[in-house]
């Protein structure tokens, strides 16, 4: 039989092997034969590793996660890979435990788990016996439900629109902590529809975010998903990378190169030429379709030649660093954690530290039998790039000393910064990314995917590499203008 690819294979390359990148390489091993279309796929990945933010560390039986530790459970997206993986009988969800999560507080852990409901204060009442809420606070956020939703569809601030629904004291003492890993005290800045699109469509829908989120809640009871906010396989998340990887180094006609960076993508007659930089030195790849999964910043350094005010578009995606890091601990060194699962802290408090995890008691398997692991979240641009690991450790000790007065010494500490780590959709965000899309149009065969743009998390980022490969099979098959996904 001869190869349908020595006749004139198309050309795909890949930039970035994150789960975006992996996921859209898989994806169009089927999106390919289903369009008939022969085709090389090409991975390039800047790093010595796949897998991006994916970053779980083995230790003295402990599994650690310095990058995503779970995926959202509500979506199909992490599910229907993984059961194409083969890891759907592997996946499972945090231990429900009791005491749940807390709010620090003026300097009091107080457990919000009976008065919050996701993130939202659907029984305020709770909130005020816990001293978190005062009682006209409470009722403020109770008058939610009747409160008219907004008309004009203009862009509001994240904050603007939740204390508009639930009032200034919600806001301040439940919401903003709670959502401290994507607002990360800057909830003035963030548009509302851009990094909290599902609560602004409960407004639009039902005329209200709690009435929204009870409905979605019922749903999720209904499909038995109702206890399991996250999922994640046993053996930690890394291993949905390498089963990806696996699949991909079985595959016919695609190549996995790591340690070598995309340094400029420049348009040619036929398509693009792919600069690269490794240890051979230069090279020139030619390719008919280039998917770019790297983070918007790092997209519009290399495109930037090819069209300067898509390269404008994508620079106004701002993003911010964050580190955690992990404490090892005897668990009779660690009594105070034996309750609840970890904490947020209101923006008032002191430290460093922005909330804290207990993943041995969260995560069936993650510390061996007799030891507890506490993850530290530090989320504030400035503090962690200008201290250096040993400060941001000592930070976290220091959270773990005051806070939960643990004086023993962790037997290890392990974890890592990343900068920049998340994209922070600002005000003006979908303005940006219609224009990012008004501008790729113009460039066929160019397709942009990833977490920068339309939904930061590892379902977004699968999500995201789906449609790039549907995109990247069908403009190789036919051409056609480049796309936004
Ligand atoms: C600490 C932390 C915790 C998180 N926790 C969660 C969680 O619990 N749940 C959740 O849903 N999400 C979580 N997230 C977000 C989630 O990890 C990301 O949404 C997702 O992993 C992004 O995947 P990606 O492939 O789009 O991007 P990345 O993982 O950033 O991959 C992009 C890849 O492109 C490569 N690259 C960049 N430039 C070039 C170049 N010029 N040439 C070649 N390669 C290049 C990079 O090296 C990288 O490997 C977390 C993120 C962090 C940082």
């Amino acid at each position: 039989m001869t190869d349908p690819l020595a006749s004139d294979p198309r050309q795909i390359v890949i930039v970035g092997g994150g789960i975006t990148g992996l996921t859209a390489a898989f994806r169009l091993i089927d999106s390919l034969s289903e369009t008939g279309v022969a085709a090389t796929i090409t991975v390039i990945e800047r790093d010595d590793r796949l897998g991006g933010k994916f970053f779980t560390i083995r230790r003295e039986g402990f599994i650690i996660e310095a990058g995503p530790e779970g995926f959202v459970a509500a979506a199909p997206e992490g599910y229907e890979l993984c059961a194409d993986l083969g890891l759907a009988d592997q996946l499972q969800s945090p231990k429900r435990v009791h005491g749940g999560s807390s709010i620090l507080f003026k300097g009091k852990l107080r457990p919000i788990t009976q008065g919050v409901t996701d993130i939202l204060p659907l029984r305020p009442g709770a909130l005020v016996a816990e001293g978190i809420l005062s009682p006209s606070g409470a009722l403020r956020a109770m008058l939610e439900p009747f409160l008219p939703p907004r008309k004009d569809g203009s862009e509001e601030s994240l904050g603007a629109f939740l204390r508009r629904r639930f009032g200034d004291e919600a806001w301040w003492n439940v919401l903003e902590p709670l959502l401290g890993g994507i607002a990360g005290g800057e909830g003035d800045t963030l548009s509302a529809p851009a990094a909290a699109p599902g609560l602004v469509a409960f407004e639009r829908q039902f005329g209200s975010v709690s009435v929204g989120a009870r409905k979605q809640k019922a749903r999720l009871e209904e499909l038995g998903k109702a206890d399991a906010t996250l999922v994640a396989p046993r053996e930690g998340m890394d291993v949905i990378i390498t089963r990806l990887v696996a699949r991909l180094s079985d595959a016919p006609h695609v190549t996995l190169r790591t340690g070598v960076a995309v340094e400029e993508i420049a348009r040619t007659p036929r398509g693009f030429d792919v600069v690269t930089r490794g240890p051979a030195g230069f090279e020139r790849l030619s390719a008919d379709v280039v998917v770019v999964t790297a983070p918007a910043f790092e997209a519009a350094e290399r495109l930037r030649q090819l069209d300067a005010p898509l390269a404008e578009a994508l620079a106004g995606v701002r993003f911010r660093s964050m580190a955690t890091f992990s404490f090892a601990f005897r668990a009779e060194d660690a009594p105070k954690i034996l309750a609840g699962t970890g904490y947020v802290k209101h923006s008032r408090e002191r430290g460093a530290v922005n909330s804290m995890t207990w993943d041995s008691i969260r995560w069936e398997g993650h510390a061996p039998e007799g030891y507890a692991l506490l993850r530290a979240f530090l989320s504030d641009d400035q503090v962690v790039e200008h201290s250096s690991d040993d400060e941001l450790i000592a930070f976290g000790l220091e959270e773990i000393r005051n806070v939960l007065r643990i004086s023993a010494d962790p037997i290890f500490v392990a974890g890592r910064r990343w900068s920049p780590a998340l994209p922070r959709y600002t005000l003006g965000h979908l303005e940006r990314v219609a224009a990012a899309e008004r501008r790729a149009a113009a460039i066929p065969g160019l397709v942009l995917a990833g977490t920068s743009y339309n939904g930061r998390g590892v379902v977004d980022a699968i999500r995201s590499g789906t449609e790039a490969a549907k995109a990247a099979a069908a403009l190789a098959a036919a051409g056609g203008p480049g796309v936004v996904v």
